[in-house]
């Protein structure tokens, strides 16, 4: 039997290429997306396409009850999750000044980046604790894509700050949690990826880049973010649990 992944937002950007990376290495692969069914069922094509197993699952992982069934069709699909994959988020819809932003966009990009991620781990853990073990032995995981954003102020998406903030407390305390039923919790902290989320802002970001942002001067790439999620996938740090992978050129890194 397969290993079998849930990738949230798995139709777009870093969401599709670790989709695309982990068929590649044998997972089936339910590929959430929100809205976006094109996207997700050119993702899904593009699995099988090369010889893989995928399916495009619609849910808006930021309602309970979308969740519910997101984790149903799963199981009813696959029969089971060895990995999820906290990848769905999304950026504000208007970058607003700390001092201008509203409670709407506070609640929803809350409810979407932490709160959905929290309730569908919560979800899914409680069906890995029944099977904390793949058929190839390894045990079930949980990778939370996070981001920079935990960690950096940037003043004009101060809920979207708040919300990845949240998410490192939350790598820890599942991984605290789930470590006595074998279940091993990392996060993945991307930093500036290319992807449609940063196209709003691509200038600027070109402009710090070349004024030397980041120690690796150049834009990430989702490739770049997938294949860490496919190296904690496939076994690479069995000893560690809780623990935060930086995916952004060091940019994390104090520089003098
Ligand atoms: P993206 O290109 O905008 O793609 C977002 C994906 O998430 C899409 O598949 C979208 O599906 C899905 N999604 C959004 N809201 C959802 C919801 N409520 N329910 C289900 N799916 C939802 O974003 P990205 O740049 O790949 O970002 C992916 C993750 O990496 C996010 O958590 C983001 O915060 C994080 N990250 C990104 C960067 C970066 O520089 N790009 C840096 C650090 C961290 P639809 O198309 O159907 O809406």
């Amino acid at each position: 039997m397969s290993k079998v992944a849930l990738v949230t937002g798995g139709s777009r950007g870093i969401g599709r290429a670790i989709a695309l990376a982990l068929a590649e290495k044998g997972w089936s692969v339910a590929v959430n997306y929100r809205s976006g069914a094109q996207a997700a069922e050119e993702t899904v094509q593009a699995i099988r396409s090369a010889g893989g197993t995928a399916r495009a699952i619609q849910a808006d992982i930021s309602l309970a009850e979308d969740r519910k069934r997101l984790v149903q069709e799963t199981l009813t699909a696959f029969g089971r999750i060895d990995l999820l994959v906290n990848n769905a988020g999304m950026a504000p819809r208007v970058r607003a000044d700390l001092l201008e932003m509203g409670e709407e966009s506070y609640d929803e990009v809350l409810a979407t980046n932490l709160k959905g991620p929290f309730f569908l781990t919560q979800m899914v853990a409680r069906q890995m604790i029944e099977r904390p073990t793949r058929s190839d032995g390894a045990p079930a995981m949980i990778v939370n894509i996070g981001s920079t954003s935990a960690t950096t102020s940037s003043t004009s998406r101060g809920e979207y700050c708040l919300s990845k903030a949240g998410m490192g407390m939350m790598t820890a305390l599942f991984a605290d949690r789930l470590a006595a039923h074998g279940i091993l919790v990392y996060e993945v902290r991307p930093g500036i990826i290319e992807t449609d989320m940063t196209a709003v802002v691509q200038e600027k970001y070109d402009r710090m880049i070349e004024g030397g942002l980041l120690p690796l001067s150049r834009w990430g790439k989702a490739e770049d973010v997938a294949r860490a999620v496919v190296a904690i996938a496939e076994g690479a740090l069995p000893y560690s649990t809780g623990e935060i992978i930086h995916v952004d050129g060091g940019f994390h890194l104090r520089r003098l």
